[in-house]
């Protein structure tokens, strides 16, 4: 049942950081007006704001003018809504699985962001690292508590210092990203998230390649792979390490 119930929260809430990540960016308001087609402009009635479903029912077209629906809108939907469901099978239900849902909350909005626009508001950054602040310093702290500082410290120089010797292979949204999952991870799983990242970066660039969406030497949003490699340390970082210590020993 508290599983069911976390699907549909993160279904609607995947639903409404679709909005937030296309229109933050706009500098638009996120309540009006309400959803409309980008392509005819019709405002999408109550039956079309149906997360998944309506995406499903309308075969990814527009009612009205049969435009092609992003299939971006039902990704992020899906994905939030599985990820809500699944964080306190790993995180245990406890204050923790907010924290979880802070982050996946945060990643939700920088896909869309970062794979339409290119861009990793800094609006989004300044309302999501003081609320992970509160929750890691005040009801799910790491040992040592201190730690959050560290990894946020860790995690921004890390990038800034790449950043630097690859001139351009990173942007100022990436940078501050990683001081925020700093906040959430830690220190250790945020060296951890860097790598996983710059993995599953690759691997986008390869697949992207492949299927011709992406072309060499043009600029991909990192966002994306972030997100992937950050929940992936995340959720199962502490036992990579593990995993890796015994193979080493
Ligand atoms: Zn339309």
């Amino acid at each position: 049942m508290l599983f069911f119930i976390s699907f549909l929260l993160g279904l609607l809430l995947g639903s409404f950081y679709n909005v937030v990540g296309l229109r933050v960016p706009k500098a638009e308001s996120i309540v009006a007006p309400r959803s409309h087609c980008p392509s005819c402009k019709r405002t999408l009635t109550a039956t079309e704001l149906i997360p998944v479903v309506s995406y499903v029912l309308q075969k990814g077209k527009c009612r009205a003018c049969s435009a092609r629906i992003s299939f971006v809108y039902p990704f992020v939907e899906l994905s939030t809504a599985m990820l809500f469901a699944l964080a306190p099978l790993f995180v245990g239900w406890s204050a923790e699985v907010v924290v979880s849902w802070t982050l996946i909350s945060l990643f939700a909005i920088v896909f869309v962001s970062d794979v339409h626009y290119m861009v990793i508001p800094n609006r989004i950054l300044l309302f999501f690292a003081p609320l992970l602040l509160i929750e890691r310093l005040w009801f799910a702290p790491l040992t040592p508590w201190w730690d959050s500082l560290l990894g946020s410290i860790v995690g921004f120089l890390m990038l800034f210092i790449i950043a630097l010797i690859s001139k351009g292979g990173m942007g100022g949204g990436d940078i501050k990203l990683f001081a925020v999952i700093g906040l959430v991870l830690g220190a250790k799983l945020t060296v951890v998230a860097f790598f996983l990242s710059t993995l599953v970066g690759t691997i986008f660039g390869l697949v992207g390649m492949a299927i011709g969406r992406v072309k060499r030497g043009e600029p991909m949003p990192f966002g994306p792979a972030i997100a992937v490699g950050t929940m992936i340390a995340y959720f199962f970082g502490e036992a990579m390490i593990e995993a890796y210590v015994n193979v080493m020993m």
